[in-house]
């Protein structure tokens, strides 16, 4: 299967990370406006945003037609209060994918591109609440690093007990594995499917061109009506141009 082929089966998955107005020249950060304005244009294409867990059922029962995924990574506190409100409104759903070891503490991992500002994460009750809000929680590891040529242990730790950890504080299995900066190899794929995952989303950089390492567009504040139109358009593979500082 071609490169191109392979990625262009697999349904196109949003992602987003921190949804506040501080700092908004920061790749990691959409304004509350241009977020609600973008969520509007899928509104008005007929087009539904919803978590990836929904979506892997559509794709199960063989129809995703008018489905974005969305999703959110690291867990900011600014999801509960600013972008799932919208969601709700819309009858959106999203996937938000948690660093397990940091709840309740702020981003202080290495961010590619320098520094960023620091913004609270979501405690357990905020990721349970949620939940209970009718939002999925993935994992994004226990404390965010490069997961590429790390030892097998290290690895087993981050994919493993994220996934146990996350699973005794919602009370559900979690389905879902995001790759921090979009890292990835052979290793951490195998690893995040023998945790029993039953997807993993990743940005650019793919091994298997599959469901464990499904590829994302990236949106943020400089994406325009016009901008965010022609990225829902065009494949994800196709937009990595637009990528300079993702995480
Ligand atoms: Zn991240």
């Amino acid at each position: 299967m071609s490169y191109l082929k392979s990625s262009a089966l697999l349904p196109r998955v949003l992602m987003y990370h921190s949804i506040s107005r501080q700092g908004d020249n920061d790749s990691l950060r959409a304004s509350p406006e241009r977020f609600e304005a973008q969520m509007l244009h899928l509104k008005r294409h007929n087009l539904r945003g919803v978590s990836m867990r929904e979506l892997c059922r559509a794709m199960n029962t063989g129809d995703t037609r008018g489905l974005v995924g969305l999703t959110f990574d690291d867990g900011y506190e600014d999801f509960l209060s600013t972008a799932l409100p919208m969601l709700e409104t819309l009858g959106f759903s999203a996937t938000v994918f948690v660093v397990a070891g940091m709840l309740g503490k702020e981003n202080t991992w290495e961010h590619r591109g320098g520094p960023r500002l620091r913004s609270r994460l979501l405690g357990a009750d905020g990721v349970r609440e949620i939940l209970e809000r009718r939002m999925e929680i993935g994992s994004h590891t226990v404390t965010h690093p490069r997961l590429s040529g790390l030892e097998p242990e290290m690895l087993a730790r981050e994919v493993d007990d994220s996934r146990q950890m996350l699973g005794e504080i919602v009370g559900t299995p979690v389905e879902g594995f995001s790759y921090p900066y979009g890292d990835l190899d052979g290793p951490a794929v195998r690893a995040v499917r023998s945790a029993g995952y039953d997807y993993a989303v990743a940005t650019k950089k793919q091994v298997e061109y599959g469901i464990y390492d499904w590829p994302r567009t990236y949106v943020g504040e400089k994406d325009s009506p016009l901008m965010f139109g022609v990225k829902l358009k065009v494949s994800p593979i196709l937009t990595r141009w637009r990528r300079s500082s993702l995480g």
